[in-house]
């Protein structure tokens, strides 16, 4: 059955990457203003928010995806419902969006990705500019 080969592969690339801490904010080692999960995603806000509203969405199985670029086939449905989820958290004016959001992902330290878990921005709350800087 391919779902468990492809876990038993993708268990051996997860392997080959170093946790970051968003690992230890999906274990709960560090804590975090969650506002949506579910078995495949977790949404919360950012620590050091760049807008009233930031809140970043992420995979809880990493499967090797330390970025964006690096994405396979098999990951599409997944990051698909990653950007449902922006999409929606974009939508919800309790956490301070409804009038337009910048939806981000920065891909490599040059386009200022700290964090190497794919994680989604989600901006809101104010104006952005165009070129982003
Ligand atoms: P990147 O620069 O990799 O695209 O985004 C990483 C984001 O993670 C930054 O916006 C940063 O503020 C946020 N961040 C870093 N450490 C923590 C943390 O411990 N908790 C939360 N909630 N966000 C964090």
């Amino acid at each position: 059955e391919n779902g468990r080969w492809d876990s038993i592969w993708l268990a051996g690339v997860r392997d080959k990457e170093p946790e970051t801490l968003f690992d230890k904010i999906i274990s709960g080692e560090i804590p975090a203003t969650i506002v949506k999960e579910d078995d495949k995603m977790m949404a919360f806000k950012d620590i050091n928010p760049a807008a009233p509203a930031h809140v970043l969405v992420i995979p809880k199985d990493r499967n090797g995806l330390t970025r964006l670029s690096k994405a396979t086939k098999e990951q599409s449905e997944m990051l698909g419902h990653l950007m449902l989820t922006a999409g929606e958290i974009a939508a919800d004016e309790s956490l301070g969006f409804g009038n337009g959001a910048r939806i981000v992902v920065n891909d490599g330290k040059s386009a200022g990705q700290e964090v190497f878990h794919l994680h989604i921005h989600v901006l809101g709350g104010r104006e952005f500019t165009w070129p982003p800087g």
